[in-house]
């Protein structure tokens, strides 16, 4: 059997440089307690090393009001990032912060409060449970109240008949960004809808270039292979995209690849895979390439 990786795959730069500020701090600081707030990534198999290395996973909800945190604490910020507000309540436990926000998301919020504080809408596309974007909206609210989170095409149409009947609006004012990882389709669409209302709105482009190669990286490899397997958290939206693009291409007589499959860790890989005489290989941004090199083991026969 030949094995073909995808040219890009596994651990994006965000989430690489957050899992390995957890690793420095577990060195740094042996002496304290470790929590991430919220999962570091969506990998199962990454968070269970983590926590095998003494690491916690703290609620944002619940945690921080806790006595959890004390001076004893040190608390890494994960890479989608988190509204000002909570930053200010883990500073007044006196914990350590280590804030790992990707660069991107930094980016982003700082874009977005920039807008908010020159009085904008601001109109965030994305998953409204997502913390990259509460991280996002929590950056707005903290200088403007206009700031509304929508999910795809029905909210975009719903919220602008919202803001047209409220006549106290500026909607010359308005601007239009995304979550990092969103389909870049679906945000295309969002910004139509939206443009044929307000012809002013300022649409920015905040999609992570990593999510758009990662996707045409795939697209290129179901080209080549028979059956396509793609590794990564069940809970991971940018790994669950790749696995419903690889079965789209799977069903298109244009593409090579018949057949495609997403596990989490080699146990799952389906018999029929090693029989293929082509299989490619891709993961989702948040795939330790520990785990990317076990199923490629497995199916070499190493
Ligand atoms: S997908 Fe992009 S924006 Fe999100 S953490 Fe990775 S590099 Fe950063």
């Amino acid at each position: 059997m030949q094995i073909i990786k995808a040219d890009i795959m596994g651990y994006c730069m965000g989430v690489r440089r957050a899992v390995e500020s957890a690793e420095k701090a577990i060195q740094d600081f042996p002496h304290k307690n470790i929590f991430t707030l919220g999962p570091l990534i969506h990998n199962q198999n990454a968070l269970d090393m983590l926590e095998a290395k003494g690491v916690k996973v703290l609620s944002i909800k619940d945690d921080i009001f806790s006595h959890k945190i004390d001076e004893n604490s040190v608390v890494i910020v994960r890479a989608h990032g988190v509204a000002p507000k909570v930053i200010k309540i883990l500073e007044k436990t006196g914990c350590k912060i280590i804030n790992a926000t990707c660069p991107r998301v930094l980016s982003n919020q700082k874009r977005a409060a920039d807008f908010a504080k020159r009085n904008f809408i601001v109109i965030i596309a994305g998953d409204k449970n997502h913390g990259e974007v509460t991280g996002l909206e929590g950056f707005v609210k903290e200088f403007c109240s206009h700031c509304y989170v929508i999910e795809n095409i029905k909210d975009a149409q719903m919220l602008s008949e919202q803001i047209e009947k409220n006549h106290s609006l500026q909607t010359e004012n308005m601007v239009l960004l995304s979550q990092t990882t969103i389909s870049s389709t679906e945000y295309e669409s969002i910004g139509n809808v939206l443009k044929e209302k307000f012809p002013k709105i300022q649409i920015l482009n905040t999609i992570c270039p990593a999510t758009t190669e990662r996707q045409n990286s795939l697209k290129q490899l179901c080209t080549e292979v028979d059956g396509i397997v793609v590794i990564g958290g069940k809970s991971s939206a940018n790994t669950c995209r790749l696995f419903s693009m690889a079965t789209e291409f799977s069903k298109n007589s244009d593409f090579r690849c018949k057949i495609a499959c997403h596990i989490e860790n080699p146990s799952e890989l389906p018999k029929e895979f090693f029989n293929l005489e082509v299989v490619g290989l891709t993961a989702g941004a948040s795939t330790p390439d520990e785990v990317i090199k076990s199923v490629e083991n497995l199916l070499s026969g190493n």
